[in-house]
Protein backbone atom coordinates (compact mmCIF):
# COMPACT_ATOMS: atom_id res chain seq x y z
CA UNK A 1 0.00 0.00 0.00
CA UNK A 2 3.22 2.41 0.32
CA UNK A 3 2.14 3.20 -3.67
CA UNK A 4 -0.33 5.09 -2.20
CA UNK A 5 1.84 7.62 -0.56
CA UNK A 6 4.00 7.77 -3.42
CA UNK A 7 2.04 10.90 -5.54
CA UNK A 8 2.39 13.08 -2.30
CA UNK A 9 5.87 11.92 -1.53
CA UNK A 10 6.96 12.66 -4.50
CA UNK A 11 4.69 16.43 -4.59
CA UNK A 12 6.92 17.13 -1.52
CA UNK A 13 10.71 16.08 -2.93
CA UNK A 14 9.99 18.01 -5.95
CA UNK A 15 10.93 21.28 -3.70
CA UNK A 16 12.09 19.45 -0.59
CA UNK A 17 10.59 16.45 1.45
CA UNK A 18 9.90 19.10 4.47
CA UNK A 19 7.26 21.08 2.44
CA UNK A 20 4.07 19.77 1.64
CA UNK A 21 4.72 17.53 5.19
CA UNK A 22 4.02 20.23 7.14
CA UNK A 23 0.82 22.74 7.77
CA UNK A 24 1.11 26.74 7.43
CA UNK A 25 4.48 26.08 4.88
CA UNK A 26 4.37 29.26 3.49
CA UNK A 27 7.55 29.75 4.75
CA UNK A 28 9.49 27.22 3.33
CA UNK A 29 7.43 27.70 0.07
CA UNK A 30 8.43 31.92 0.52
CA UNK A 31 11.78 31.58 -1.85
CA UNK A 32 9.96 29.72 -4.54
CA UNK A 33 7.08 31.74 -5.26
CA UNK A 34 8.70 34.91 -4.86
CA UNK A 35 10.96 33.75 -8.13
CA UNK A 36 8.00 32.21 -9.67
CA UNK A 37 5.67 35.64 -8.78
CA UNK A 38 8.08 37.61 -10.44
CA UNK A 39 7.77 35.94 -13.90
CA UNK A 40 3.69 36.43 -13.63
CA UNK A 41 2.44 39.12 -14.98
CA UNK A 42 -1.16 38.28 -13.98
CA UNK A 43 -2.02 40.58 -10.85
CA UNK A 44 -2.07 38.30 -8.15
CA UNK A 45 -3.90 39.33 -5.13
CA UNK A 46 -3.77 38.28 -1.18
CA UNK A 47 -6.82 36.24 -0.20
CA UNK A 48 -6.90 37.31 3.48
CA UNK A 49 -9.92 35.25 4.52
CA UNK A 50 -10.75 31.79 2.95
CA UNK A 51 -14.15 30.31 3.86
CA UNK A 52 -13.64 27.22 1.49
CA UNK A 53 -15.92 27.37 -1.22
CA UNK A 54 -14.30 25.26 -4.07
CA UNK A 55 -15.15 24.99 -7.30
CA UNK A 56 -13.45 22.81 -10.06
CA UNK A 57 -14.37 24.08 -13.84
CA UNK A 58 -13.19 21.70 -16.84
CA UNK A 59 -10.30 21.69 -15.30
CA UNK A 60 -7.67 20.12 -17.96
CA UNK A 61 -4.25 19.45 -17.07
CA UNK A 62 -0.98 17.48 -18.19
CA UNK A 63 2.36 17.77 -16.59
CA UNK A 64 3.98 17.50 -20.17
CA UNK A 65 2.29 18.16 -23.73
CA UNK A 66 1.48 14.64 -24.04
CA UNK A 67 -0.91 13.05 -21.55
CA UNK A 68 -3.10 14.56 -20.49
CA UNK A 69 -3.56 14.09 -16.00
CA UNK A 70 -6.88 15.62 -15.61
CA UNK A 71 -9.54 15.78 -18.13
CA UNK A 72 -12.43 18.15 -18.16
CA UNK A 73 -12.93 17.84 -14.43
CA UNK A 74 -15.74 19.41 -12.41
CA UNK A 75 -16.83 19.51 -9.38
CA UNK A 76 -17.90 22.37 -6.74
CA UNK A 77 -17.56 21.85 -2.55
CA UNK A 78 -19.40 23.91 -0.06
CA UNK A 79 -17.24 25.59 2.43
CA UNK A 80 -16.10 22.95 5.57
CA UNK A 81 -17.22 19.86 3.03
CA UNK A 82 -14.99 16.59 3.22
CA UNK A 83 -14.34 15.68 -0.50
CA UNK A 84 -12.96 12.24 -0.82
CA UNK A 85 -11.11 11.71 -3.85
CA UNK A 86 -11.02 8.24 -4.82
CA UNK A 87 -9.57 6.22 -7.55
CA UNK A 88 -6.64 3.69 -8.67
CA UNK A 89 -3.03 5.39 -8.19
CA UNK A 90 -2.85 7.26 -11.57
CA UNK A 91 -6.42 8.16 -11.47
CA UNK A 92 -5.24 12.01 -10.70
CA UNK A 93 -6.19 12.20 -7.33
CA UNK A 94 -3.02 13.94 -6.25
CA UNK A 95 -2.80 15.88 -9.29
CA UNK A 96 -6.67 17.43 -8.17
CA UNK A 97 -4.28 18.37 -4.93
CA UNK A 98 -1.67 19.64 -6.55
CA UNK A 99 -3.49 22.14 -8.53
CA UNK A 100 -5.16 23.44 -5.75
CA UNK A 101 -2.10 23.93 -4.08
CA UNK A 102 -1.20 25.72 -7.20
CA UNK A 103 2.04 23.55 -7.81
CA UNK A 104 0.90 23.87 -11.16
CA UNK A 105 -2.09 25.81 -12.88
CA UNK A 106 -4.39 24.30 -15.22
CA UNK A 107 -4.25 24.10 -18.98
CA UNK A 108 -8.04 24.88 -19.31
CA UNK A 109 -11.01 25.76 -17.24
CA UNK A 110 -10.45 27.28 -13.73
CA UNK A 111 -10.15 26.44 -10.10
CA UNK A 112 -12.45 28.83 -8.03
CA UNK A 113 -11.68 29.91 -4.74
CA UNK A 114 -14.89 31.50 -2.72
CA UNK A 115 -15.89 32.16 -6.14
CA UNK A 116 -12.11 33.89 -7.16
CA UNK A 117 -9.76 32.72 -9.98
CA UNK A 118 -6.98 30.99 -8.46
CA UNK A 119 -4.59 31.87 -10.44
CA UNK A 120 -5.52 35.13 -8.90
CA UNK A 121 -4.72 34.37 -5.74
CA UNK A 122 -0.98 34.74 -4.34
CA UNK A 123 0.41 31.33 -3.74
CA UNK A 124 1.52 32.71 -0.18
CA UNK A 125 -1.62 33.56 1.22
CA UNK A 126 -3.36 30.31 -0.23
CA UNK A 127 -1.11 28.12 1.19
CA UNK A 128 -0.97 30.33 4.33
CA UNK A 129 -4.42 28.78 5.14
CA UNK A 130 -3.79 25.81 3.51
CA UNK A 131 -3.08 22.02 6.10
CA UNK A 132 -1.18 19.23 5.15
CA UNK A 133 -1.21 16.15 6.24
CA UNK A 134 0.02 13.11 4.76
CA UNK A 135 1.08 9.95 5.95
CA UNK A 136 5.19 10.09 6.17
CA UNK A 137 5.10 13.30 8.09
CA UNK A 138 8.17 15.15 8.54
CA UNK A 139 9.88 15.63 11.91
CA UNK A 140 12.48 17.85 12.79
CA UNK A 141 15.46 17.40 14.77
CA UNK A 142 14.34 19.45 17.33
CA UNK A 143 12.20 19.05 20.61
CA UNK A 144 8.33 17.84 20.49
CA UNK A 145 7.24 21.13 21.09
CA UNK A 146 9.17 22.80 18.46
CA UNK A 147 7.57 20.11 15.97
CA UNK A 148 4.20 21.11 16.69
CA UNK A 149 4.69 24.86 17.04
CA UNK A 150 6.52 24.65 13.19
CA UNK A 151 2.68 25.00 12.06
CA UNK A 152 2.37 28.52 13.52
CA UNK A 153 5.91 30.30 14.83
CA UNK A 154 4.23 32.19 16.98
CA UNK A 155 2.24 29.98 18.88
CA UNK A 156 2.56 29.92 22.66
CA UNK A 157 3.71 26.97 24.69
CA UNK A 158 0.12 27.17 26.31
CA UNK A 159 -1.61 26.51 22.24
CA UNK A 160 1.20 24.03 21.41
CA UNK A 161 -0.02 22.13 24.48
CA UNK A 162 -3.82 22.66 23.53
CA UNK A 163 -3.19 21.73 19.91
CA UNK A 164 -1.73 18.44 21.25
CA UNK A 165 -4.57 17.82 23.20
CA UNK A 166 -7.13 18.27 20.41
CA UNK A 167 -4.72 16.10 18.20
CA UNK A 168 -5.45 13.07 20.78
CA UNK A 169 -1.10 13.37 21.01
CA UNK A 170 -0.59 14.72 24.67
CA UNK A 171 -1.07 11.89 26.37
CA UNK A 172 1.61 10.15 24.61
CA UNK A 173 4.00 12.99 24.61
CA UNK A 174 3.52 13.33 28.69
CA UNK A 175 4.87 9.83 28.51
CA UNK A 176 7.97 10.41 26.54
CA UNK A 177 11.23 10.57 28.99
CA UNK A 178 11.28 14.57 28.22
CA UNK A 179 7.41 15.58 28.12
CA UNK A 180 7.72 18.18 25.55
CA UNK A 181 10.80 18.74 25.54
CA UNK A 182 12.23 14.93 24.07
CA UNK A 183 14.13 15.83 21.42
CA UNK A 184 13.56 13.97 18.17
CA UNK A 185 15.25 12.57 15.45
CA UNK A 186 14.06 13.46 12.06
CA UNK A 187 14.15 9.62 11.05
CA UNK A 188 11.50 9.08 13.66
CA UNK A 189 12.97 6.40 14.88
CA UNK A 190 12.00 7.77 18.78
CA UNK A 191 8.36 7.66 18.38
CA UNK A 192 5.94 5.15 16.11
CA UNK A 193 4.74 6.14 12.62
CA UNK A 194 1.17 6.45 14.38
CA UNK A 195 2.62 9.00 16.93
CA UNK A 196 4.17 10.78 14.05
CA UNK A 197 0.72 11.09 12.62
CA UNK A 198 -0.62 12.70 15.62
CA UNK A 199 2.27 15.39 15.71
CA UNK A 200 1.47 16.21 12.37
CA UNK A 201 -2.32 16.32 13.13
CA UNK A 202 -1.38 18.42 16.11
CA UNK A 203 0.98 20.74 13.71
CA UNK A 204 -1.91 21.12 11.71
CA UNK A 205 -4.26 21.77 14.30
CA UNK A 206 -2.32 24.86 15.52
CA UNK A 207 -1.89 26.33 12.03
CA UNK A 208 -5.33 26.11 11.67
CA UNK A 209 -5.95 25.98 7.86
CA UNK A 210 -9.26 26.91 6.24
CA UNK A 211 -8.47 24.11 3.46
CA UNK A 212 -6.86 20.24 3.99
CA UNK A 213 -5.44 18.00 2.01
CA UNK A 214 -4.99 14.81 3.79
CA UNK A 215 -3.99 11.37 2.88
CA UNK A 216 -5.46 8.69 4.81
CA UNK A 217 -3.06 6.48 6.35
CA UNK A 218 -3.13 2.91 4.62
CA UNK A 219 0.04 1.20 6.65
CA UNK A 220 -0.63 -0.79 9.68
CA UNK A 221 -0.74 0.94 12.87
CA UNK A 222 -2.39 -0.36 15.90
CA UNK A 223 -6.32 -0.34 16.47
CA UNK A 224 -6.10 2.26 19.74
CA UNK A 225 -3.62 4.91 17.39
CA UNK A 226 -5.91 4.37 14.49
CA UNK A 227 -8.98 5.50 16.65
CA UNK A 228 -6.68 8.53 18.15
CA UNK A 229 -5.68 9.85 14.35
CA UNK A 230 -8.99 9.26 13.56
CA UNK A 231 -11.12 11.02 16.06
CA UNK A 232 -8.12 13.37 15.61
CA UNK A 233 -8.48 14.24 12.06
CA UNK A 234 -12.61 14.82 12.25
CA UNK A 235 -11.55 17.53 14.87
CA UNK A 236 -9.07 18.68 12.44
CA UNK A 237 -11.64 18.44 9.34
CA UNK A 238 -14.70 19.96 11.26
CA UNK A 239 -15.33 23.24 9.91
CA UNK A 240 -12.30 22.90 7.20
CA UNK A 241 -12.84 22.21 3.83
CA UNK A 242 -11.29 19.18 3.24
CA UNK A 243 -9.83 16.90 0.53
CA UNK A 244 -9.12 13.42 1.39
CA UNK A 245 -7.21 10.90 -0.49
CA UNK A 246 -9.32 8.21 0.76
CA UNK A 247 -8.90 4.72 1.70
CA UNK A 248 -10.92 3.92 4.60
CA UNK A 249 -14.80 3.18 3.46
CA UNK A 250 -15.82 4.69 6.20
CA UNK A 251 -14.63 8.36 5.28
CA UNK A 252 -15.75 7.61 1.97
CA UNK A 253 -19.05 6.80 3.08
CA UNK A 254 -19.29 10.29 5.23
CA UNK A 255 -18.27 12.14 2.52
CA UNK A 256 -20.16 15.06 1.72
CA UNK A 257 -18.85 14.43 -2.07
CA UNK A 258 -17.33 11.47 -3.37
CA UNK A 259 -15.26 12.23 -6.92
CA UNK A 260 -14.65 8.77 -8.51
CA UNK A 261 -11.52 9.33 -10.94
CA UNK A 262 -10.68 6.83 -13.25
CA UNK A 263 -7.53 7.48 -15.94
CA UNK A 264 -8.11 11.73 -15.19
CA UNK A 265 -11.67 11.81 -15.78
CA UNK A 266 -14.31 11.98 -13.02
CA UNK A 267 -16.55 8.78 -13.72
CA UNK A 268 -19.34 9.64 -10.95
CA UNK A 269 -19.43 12.21 -7.91
CA UNK A 270 -22.18 12.56 -5.42
CA UNK A 271 -22.40 11.11 -2.09
CA UNK A 272 -22.42 7.41 -1.15
CA UNK A 273 -26.15 6.98 -1.11
CA UNK A 274 -26.66 8.62 -4.60
CA UNK A 275 -24.03 6.69 -6.34
CA UNK A 276 -25.01 3.61 -4.64
CA UNK A 277 -28.28 4.27 -6.10
CA UNK A 278 -26.80 5.05 -9.27
CA UNK A 279 -25.78 1.77 -9.04
CA UNK A 280 -22.75 2.39 -11.03
CA UNK A 281 -18.97 1.89 -10.69
CA UNK A 282 -18.64 2.95 -7.13
CA UNK A 283 -21.86 0.68 -6.09
CA UNK A 284 -20.31 -2.50 -7.54
CA UNK A 285 -16.67 -1.68 -6.19
CA UNK A 286 -19.11 -1.06 -2.90
CA UNK A 287 -20.46 -4.39 -3.57
CA UNK A 288 -16.88 -6.24 -3.97
CA UNK A 289 -15.68 -4.90 -1.02
CA UNK A 290 -18.61 -5.83 1.42
CA UNK A 291 -18.44 -8.47 3.63
CA UNK A 292 -14.75 -7.45 3.82
CA UNK A 293 -13.16 -5.29 6.52
CA UNK A 294 -13.69 -0.95 6.32
CA UNK A 295 -9.85 -0.57 5.31
CA UNK A 296 -11.44 0.35 2.03
CA UNK A 297 -9.15 -1.24 -0.33
CA UNK A 298 -11.20 -2.30 -3.63
CA UNK A 299 -11.99 1.49 -4.42
CA UNK A 300 -8.20 1.81 -5.04
CA UNK A 301 -8.05 -1.42 -7.45
P1 LIG B 1 -3.17 9.34 -7.99
O1 LIG B 1 -2.91 10.32 -6.90
O2 LIG B 1 -4.64 9.09 -8.23
O3 LIG B 1 -2.43 8.05 -7.78
P2 LIG B 1 -1.62 11.13 -9.63
O4 LIG B 1 -2.34 12.43 -9.64
O5 LIG B 1 -0.42 11.00 -8.76
O6 LIG B 1 -2.64 9.95 -9.37
O7 LIG B 1 -1.13 10.81 -11.10
C1 LIG B 1 -1.92 10.98 -12.25
C2 LIG B 1 -1.06 10.74 -13.47
O8 LIG B 1 -0.11 11.78 -13.59
C3 LIG B 1 -0.26 9.46 -13.44
O9 LIG B 1 -0.24 8.94 -14.74
C4 LIG B 1 1.09 9.90 -12.99
O10 LIG B 1 2.10 9.04 -13.47
C5 LIG B 1 1.20 11.27 -13.61
N1 LIG B 1 2.07 12.15 -12.82
C6 LIG B 1 1.94 12.43 -11.50
N2 LIG B 1 2.87 13.31 -11.10
C7 LIG B 1 3.61 13.62 -12.20
C8 LIG B 1 4.72 14.49 -12.45
N3 LIG B 1 5.24 15.23 -11.48
N4 LIG B 1 5.22 14.53 -13.72
C9 LIG B 1 4.67 13.80 -14.70
N5 LIG B 1 3.63 12.97 -14.54
C10 LIG B 1 3.09 12.88 -13.31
Amino acid sequence: SRQFTRPLNDLANQFNTILSAVAGAERVFHVIDEDREDLNLRKEVDIPSIKGEIEFRSVSFSYEDVDQTLHDVSFKAAPGDTIALVGPTGAGKTTITSLLSRFYDANKGTILIDGNDITEITRSSLRKQMGVVIQDSVLFHTTVRENIRYGKLDASDADVIEAAKEANAHSFIMKLPEGYDTLLHSDGRDISQGQRQLIAIARAMIASPSLLILDEATSSIDTITEIKINEALARLMKGRTSFVIAHRLNTIRNANLIVVLHEGKIIEQGTHKQLLKQGGMYAKLHETQSGNDTRGSVLEH
